[in-house]
C-alpha cells in the first residue's frame, strides 16, 4: 500500500458517514476514484458508483457498503443530557466512557456517554449488566436544553464515536467503521490496478459504495436495480473468530490473516464462487470457506435477487471484535481480497455467463 493510497483510507475512516448520513464519506471515495474512472455517478439516496469502461457493455459489479453504525439523539433532558437511540446494531455494551462526535447543524459537536463513578455503583456492583442503550446519557457540556440547542443540537442528528484508525504490530488496523469503509478502499483498489493495466477488462467495472447497508440493505437493492449488472462481487467484512471464548461448532472457524472467505449457499451463485476458487488456486491466494444456508447478512442478500437474478457472489475480509471501536483487520487479508477480486475480473471472457445448464 503506497503513502497516498493509506492517507486515503485513512480519511475515509475519519470521516463520519452513518447510515443515512452517509454523504461526507461518499464524497472522500468519489474524490478519490474519479482519478482513474471514467465517470462518477450518485443516486437520490447517495449510494455512489464508478465506471471503468471494458471492451464490451457487460457489466462485472463490485460493491461495498459506505454507512457506519452510529447513534442519533433521541431526546434532550430539560439539564442539557442528550439520550441516544441506535443506528444499525450499535453495541452499548460497550458506550459508556466513550467520546462521541455529533453531527449537528454547525458541524461536530463532541460529547461523552457518561460512565457514573464506580463508587457511585458500589451496591449494584457484581450483579451489573451490560446497559440498555436508553440507559446511556450524553454530556455536551451544556447545562440546559436551551444551551444544547445552541450547540446546534437537535433530536434526530446522527453520531459516531469519536475514535479512528490506529495500527498494531506489523500488519494490523484498529479503527471504528472498518466495516464497511475497507470494502469501499478495496474495490477502488480494484479499480485503480485495473485502469493502469495496459488492456482494458472483458467486462465494463462499476463499482458501487452503497448507502443504509447496516439497516437492510436499502441502497445497494436501489442502485442494483438501475445498474443491472451481469455478474457482481460484494465485498464486507466477516467476523474473525479466532479470539478467546468463541465456539467454532457454532461460529465457524475464521482467522484473521488466513486470507479473504468465500460464502457458499444461499446468494451466493454456485458457478461464481467457483471461478472464484478456480482464480484463488491460479494466483496462490490462500482462502477460508464460509456457510451461508439463508442468508448472507450483506448485501448480496439484496444484489442477487435483483431483476430477473443476478449472478452474485460474497468475499468478505475478517474481521475481529466487529461493531466496536476497536475492530481490526489485517492489512495481508487487504490485499488479498483486492487481488482476489481484480484476479476474477481479468479472469472474465468477453461474452461470459454465468447461466445453469439443464444438462
Ligand atoms: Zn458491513
Amino acid at each position: 500500500m503506497t503513502k497516498a493510497e493509506k492517507s486515503f483510507l485513512f480519511e475515509l475512516l475519519e470521516t463520519p458517514s452513518p447510515t443515512g448520513f452517509e454523504m461526507p464519506g461518499q464524497r472522500v471515495w468519489a474524490d478519490y476514484i474519479g482519478t482513474f474512472a471514467d465517470s462518477v455517478e450518485c443516486d437520490a439516496y447517495g449510494s455512489t458508483w464508478a465506471t471503468l469502461k471494458g471492451q464490451s457493455d457487460n457489466i462485472v459489479m463490485l460493491e461495498a457498503h459506505a454507512d457506519e453504525i452510529g447513534y442519533m439523539i433521541k431526546h434532550i433532558t430539560k439539564d442539557g443530557f442528550l439520550y441516544l437511540d441506535q443506528i444499525g446494531g450499535s453495541d452499548s455494551a460497550t458506550g459508556r466512557g466513550r467520546r462521541l462526535q455529533i453531527l449537528g447543524d454547525e458541524g461536530v459537536v463532541l460529547g461523552v456517554i457518561g460512565n457514573t463513578a464506580i463508587h457511585l455503583r458500589r451496591d449494584s456492583l457484581g450483579n451489573e449488566k451490560a446497559p440498555k442503550v436508553h440507559e446511556l446519557w450524553v454530556d455536551v457540556g451544556a447545562s440546559s436544553e436551551k444551551e444544547v440547542a445552541k450547540m446546534g443540537l437537535r433530536v434526530g442528528h446522527p453520531a459516531v464515536y469519536a475514535d479512528g484508525p490506529s495500527e498494531l504490530g506489523k500488519d494490523r488496523l484498529v479503527s471504528r467503521a472498518v466495516d464497511n469503509r475497507i470494502g469501499g478502499f478495496m474495490i477502488a483498489q480494484v479499480m485503480k490496478k485495473l485502469a493502469a493495466a495496459k488492456k482494458k477488462p472483458a467486462f465494463t467495472v462499476v463499482c458501487l459504495n452503497s448507502v443504509q447497508e447496516e439497516i437492510g440493505g436499502y441502497g445497494a437493492k436501489m442502485a442494483t436495480h438501475r445498474i443491472q449488472p451481469d455478474v457482481s462481487l460484494c465485498t464486507d467484512v466477516t467476523h474473525a473468530t479466532d479470539t478467546p471464548g468463541l465456539s467454532a461448532p457454532m461460529y465457524g472457524r475464521v482467522e484473521l490473516g488466513g486470507g479473504p472467505t468465500v460464502t457458499h449457499g444461499s446468494a451466493n451463485h454456485p458457478l461464481v464462487v467457483e471461478r472464484l476458487i478456480e482464480v484463488a488456486e491460479k494466483k496462490k491466494i490462500t482462502i477460508q470457506h464460509e456457510a451461508a444456508g439463508r442468508f448472507t447478512g450483506t448485501d448480496t442478500d439484496s444484489i442477487f435477487q435483483s431483476r430477473s437474478g443476478i449472478p452474485s457472489a460474497l468475499v468478505s475480509l475478517p474481521l475481529r471484535c466487529m461493531h466496536s471501536v476497536i475492530e481490526m483487520a489485517s492489512y495481508a487479508d487487504v490485499e488479498a481480497t483486492t487481488d482476489l477480486m481484480a484476479g476474477f475480473i481479468e479472469n472474465l471472457g468477453k461474452k461470459e455467463t454465468f447461466q445453469q445448464s439443464l444438462k
